[in-house]
């Protein structure tokens, strides 16, 4: 056996190895993914060194936003496109929680990382914030988008200014090393300044009744799915407090997963294939209720770093 390190907590034992088909597209090639038995990340053990190609062209006319090349713009397209066409709520738009809790202020300097085509960060322009910079590698070229508003063609490690609030919402897990890239986060963040990262978790009841269906692994997409001990882990090595957290899962978690169970991709779904509102008012409830005690599959996690 190859040796083995936790992406984390660089625990060197390998628990069980999963095979899990990529399903999102239905090409049923198959990825071998760990859980670490200490501190419980999923990790997928040999990631294909070129991801562009699962991120498919053909499959960009989903989007209703500006098109172009980049997976992770994409993917949040695909979830906007359920969320809009569809009425799913996995991306539902909740910023104004967000900015409370991370305590936003208009004069405030503030990154979303990833931002895809920058949605998030027009609406907050919209409403008064004016000190707003989105990154991502995948964009067509950085623009300036309004005056106050602008985006960059940049991955993480090029970012050079600092910033009292940093966002990064479901990208974390794209990214190949969750340790450099929490330490970059960290360092860009000015004294006493607030981090929120939304990413799938691994304590969620799903991963426990779905195993390899468990839609959020995302084969091959997702690098890894942390813990929320595994989060705690990252703060503290890197001078941060976690001072909040949030289970942010949806009725995405069951239908999505149950669909993968018999064997159908989620690309080029019809409304009419969905479960009856009955059955998705019962996912939903449900999804509720595992967010109160801490296990649904996603989570928003709030770190501020010392004044
Ligand atoms: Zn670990």
């Amino acid at each position: 056996m190859d040796t083995f390190n936790c992406l984390i907590c660089y625990h060197e034992k390998q628990g069980p190895v999963y095979e899990v088909k990529e399903m999102m597209f239905g090409t049923g090639e198959r990825f071998s993914y760990t859980q670490c038995p200490r501190c419980g990340t999923i990790q997928q053990l040999s990631p294909p060194a070129h991801m562009g190609r699962y991120y498919p062209v053909a499959y960009y006319s989903f989007s209703r936003l500006h098109l172009s090349t980049l997976p992770v713009r994409w993917m949040k397209n695909f979830r906007f496109f359920l969320y809009r066409t569809l009425g799913l709520s996995l991306f539902r738009p909740v910023y104004g929680n967000w900015l409370k809790q991370l305590q936003a202020g208009k004069n405030d300097r503030i990154a979303d990382i990833g931002c895809g085509s920058g949605q998030l960060l027009y609406e907050m322009h919209a409403c008064g914030y004016h000190h707003l910079s989105g990154f991502d590698p995948f964009l067509e070229d950085s623009v300036r988008v309004a005056r106050g508003l602008d985006l960059f063609k940049m991955d993480l490690y090029q970012i050079k200014e600092a910033f009292d609030v940093i966002m990064v919402h479901h990208a974390f897990e794209h990214m190949k090393d969750p340790d450099s890239a929490f330490a970059q986060l960290a360092g860009l963040l000015r004294p006493a300044g607030r981090l929120l990262i939304r990413t799938p978790i691994s304590e969620g009841e799903a991963w426990t009744l779905f195993r390899e269906y468990w839609v959020q692994l995302d084969a091959p997409r997702h690098y890894f799915i942390p813990s929320v001990g595994a989060m705690t882990l990252l703060a503290r090595r890197h001078g941060l407090e976690l001072f909040r957290t949030e289970f942010d899962s949806t009725s995405f978690q069951f239908w999505a997963s149950r669909r993968y169970q018999e064997g159908k991709s989620l690309s080029g779904i019809d409304p009419a294939q969905l479960p009856p509102a009955e059955q998705m008012q019962a996912d939903e409830r449900k999804a509720r209720s595992l967010n109160k005690v801490g296990k649904g599959d996603q989570a928003a996690f709030y770190f501020r770093k010392p004044g």
